[in-house]
């Protein structure tokens, strides 16, 4: 199993709409997908189906040591995809850990022995909007991030802090965590800002940069009101074509990398 954080510290930039859909997308691929729900938001949970109030055992839950990763694995209607539901709960973890010694390895080690073993290819960590103990357990677990970045002009700002903070979870807890790619996401082909930030943050970040983008598209961001991946909402929709280019050149750049 893969784990791949999808992370920017910025909220509103596409995280869970990119957890929940690059999830379809691998799926429908025929790669087994876990959607791993670590933001107190509960978004992911509740787009792919798990309402607050069905949400039984959670990766609140799993941090704390009371289950392990099977007991919260949950189904979705997609084929080949499932959940692990998160909480409000989750809210209150820098408290419930602050005297943990263990606090920035828990989903680490709380998921050492089903990495080995696990029927999944991928699982998708969808991580809360600030750099947070969370965050920062996502990072620690992770073998690669996705960032989503959202075509808008502040876009690049709060990157040289992730970066930062990517520089020392290598050196001090997770040596092997490597970049699988930068997103440009709610890209606008009529706005010419779009296509202005789409410029910087390919000249700053190069090769890290996915080619493809995820425009606008109002189905996007209805979808998760039906509880569904864009993929079964409309599956012939710009949002559902960006994010199969998407899981595509994910899948492309996995294997190049694994190449060398
Ligand atoms: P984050 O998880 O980073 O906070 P979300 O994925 O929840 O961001 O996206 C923020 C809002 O923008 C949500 O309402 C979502 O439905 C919407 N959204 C995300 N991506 C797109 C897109 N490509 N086109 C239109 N709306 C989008
Ligand atoms: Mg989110």
């Amino acid at each position: 199993m893969q784990i791949v954080a999808v992370t920017n510290q910025k909220g509103g930039v596409g995280k869970t709409t990119t957890a929940i859909n690059l999830g379809a997308a691998l799926a429908q691929k025929g790669k087994q997908v876990l959607v791993f729900d670590l933001d107190p938001q509960g978004n992911a949970s509740t787009g792919l189906g798990w309402s607050p109030s069905e949400r039984s055992r959670t990766t609140y839950d799993l941090l704390l040591r009371q289950v392990g990763l099977p007991d919260i694995v949950a189904r979705t209607a997609f084929d080949l995809l499932s959940i692990a539901p998160g909480t409000l709960d989750l809210a209150s973890i820098d408290v419930d850990l602050a005297d943990a010694p263990d606090r920035l390895v828990r989903l680490r080690e709380a998921i050492r022995t089903d990495v080995k073993r696990s029927s999944f290819d991928y699982m998708l960590i969808d991580c809360p909007p600030s750099l947070n103990i969370l965050t920062l357990n996502a990072l620690v677990a992770a073998d690669t991030l996705v960032v989503p970045l959202q075509a808008e002009f502040f876009a690049l700002e709060g990157l040289s802090q992730l970066m930062l903070t990517i520089r020392e979870v290598r050196r001090d807890a997770n040596a092997r965590l490597r970049i699988g790619g930068v997103v440009l996401t709610m890209y606008d082909r009529r706005n010419r800002l779009s296509a202005q930030v789409e410029a910087d943050v390919r000249q700053t970040m190069g090769e890290l940069v996915f080619d493809t983008v995820i425009p606008r598209n109002v189905r996007l961001g209805e979808a998760p009101s039906y509880a569904m991946p864009i993929l079964s909402y409309d599956p012939t929709s710009q949002g559902s074509r960006a994010y199969m280019g998407l899981a595509t050149e994910f899948l492309e750049r996995q294997h190049a990398t694994e190449a060398v």
